[in-house]
């Protein structure tokens, strides 16, 4: 008996993942992701699936970046009506950031003159098929295929899953791998206990070089900041990133390092999924974390910060005079409140922006990270006599060496006969593939769209 994997996203991507595991009698598909950076009527966001979603029984999910959950609701729209899988906090976390993206690819939708995507309709439905799996229970969620949900450290709720079959042939297929430790999260958990492991490698050929003085660094660029002034802009990632900076800021306010200044959260998204975390971290969070959460009521939250949900309040937050820190997505600075933020203060040499995450090719905040003087934003040239701040050591994904570390934790039993390198670009994939080969003497290989691997227990051969 045999399990096939096959490579339909993710594969010489860091975005898109999709990958279907095929048993004797079952489907599996694990994570239907949108592929980001990509034009948003391209092939890959559009396009049909090169399997009919009627045929899939089950789909399991790694995590809720939309880069993993984005193409759910097309996949339940194009006729699959299976169950879908995930931990209960994923669950929480992929309904805000459907709910959100639904609107904003309607919006880009009729901007264009295309009909969306999918509907609001087709996310309804889509929350319908939802069930939870917690983490270390195994469950079989198609005919003869079980799953099993292990902690990867990436984001709350976030799992690696294996399948196995009636044989006990297993595939892991790890999503986002933690940059651990991290302050509230447990460390990724190893998978020793698969015949082949799909794993992720974003940073596979590159090290978090400030990792270890992160928050030393974070305190005494904030206190630069606060010494000019002026307004200090924080663009981040609704989820995670977020958290991570209010739970960083509460700290350095409670030791005094910083002055009380007032610090605005002024994103939605972000609002409501600081809201999740507060609710599932006295669960999912590390034993330290759930400490300081019972001792203290709330760790991402603390007394001049102000949540400014709607426009009108959000909208207030000029009145203010400096210096005032400003949380806004998007992450990139490609759109979201930010942008407003930024094309009013980044002429103004008393304003710091930090950039605390990766900037993809062509984002305004990959052009502010590389120097540029000026930036489009919302279609006008705006001048930068800000300062920019550049952090590295945030980024929620593991670098080379954690890469290499985890995969040596996945041989440690000496079971894997092959480790595929995905979910990176394609250079990437095959540095990480070519190291884990030298350094652990594995088998290892870049992933390629559309290919199919044959697993078995004597042995792993492309079709
Ligand atoms: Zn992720």
């Amino acid at each position: 008996m045999s399990l096939r994997l096959s490579f339909y996203g993710g594969a010489g991507k860091v975005t898109g993942s999709n990958f279907l595991l095929e048993g004797a009698r079952g489907k599996v598909l694990v994570d239907c992701g949108i592929e980001q950076g990509a034009d948003f009527a391209e092939k890959a966001v559009y396009g049909p699936f090169p399997y009919d979603p009627k045929t899939i029984d089950t789909l399991v999910v790694t995590h809720a970046h939309l880069d993993h959950v984005g193409r759910i609701p097309k996949l339940v729209r194009d006729g699959f009506g299976g169950k879908i899988y995930m931990t209960p906090p994923t669950k929480d976390l992929a309904e805000l950031i459907l709910r959100d993206s639904a609107g904003i690819l309607r919006e880009e939708a009729a901007r264009r003159g295309v009909p969306p995507l999918y509907e609001e309709k087709d996310v309804d439905r889509t929350f319908h098929l939802i069930e939870t799996l917690d983490y270390h229970t195994e469950k079989e969620v198609a005919p003869g295929l079980s799953a099993y949900l292990r902690n990867t450290g990436h984001i709350l709720g976030s799992a690696s899953v294996r399948i196995v079959d009636e044989d006990g042939v297993a595939v892991v297929v790890t999503g986002d791998i933690g940059n651990s430790p991290s302050p509230l999260l447990p460390d990724w958990e190893a998978v020793p206990d698969a015949d082949a492991v799909v794993m992720e490698s974003v940073y596979g050929d590159r090290l978090h070089t400030q990792k270890a003085n992160r928050d030393a660094l974070l305190k005494e660029r904030l206190q630069k900041a606060v010494k000019r002034g002026g307004t200090i802009l924080i663009p981040a990632f609704s989820l995670e990133r977020t958290q991570l900076m209010l739970y960083e800021l509460s700290n350095f306010f409670e030791a005094g390092d910083l002055p009380k200044i007032p610090v605005f959260l002024d994103s939605p998204l972000a609002i409501q999924v600081t809201e999740a975390y507060e609710k599932w971290g006295m669960t999912y969070f590390k034993p330290e974390a759930e400490d300081e959460m019972r001792r203290e009521g709330s760790i991402f939250n603390f007394p001049f910060l102000k949540k400014t949900l709607s426009r009108t309040e959000s909208m207030s937050i000029e009145q203010v005079p400096g210096p005032k820190i400003i949380i806004a997505g998007a992450g990139m600075s490609h759109g979201g409140r930010i942008g407003r933020w930024e094309t009013r203060y980044l002429p103004n040499p008393s304003t710091t922006l930090f950039i605390v995450g990766y900037q993809a090719p062509n984002t305004p905040g990959r052009r502010m990270l590389e120097g540029a003087r000026s930036v489009r934003l919302a279609g006008a040239d705006v001048k930068i006599r800000a300062a920019i701040e550049t952090l590295d050591g945030w980024s929620a994904h593991a670098d080379r060496d954690e890469l290499l570390k985890f995969a040596e934790a996945a041989l440690s039993q000496k079971r894997p006969k092959i480790i595929f390198t995905a979910l990176g670009e394609p250079s990437t994939e095959r540095f990480l593939a070519q190291r884990i080969h030298d350094y652990l003497g594995a088998r290892a290989v870049a992933a390629e769209y559309g290919e199919t691997w044959e697993i078995t227990k004597e042995a792993v051969n492309r079709l």
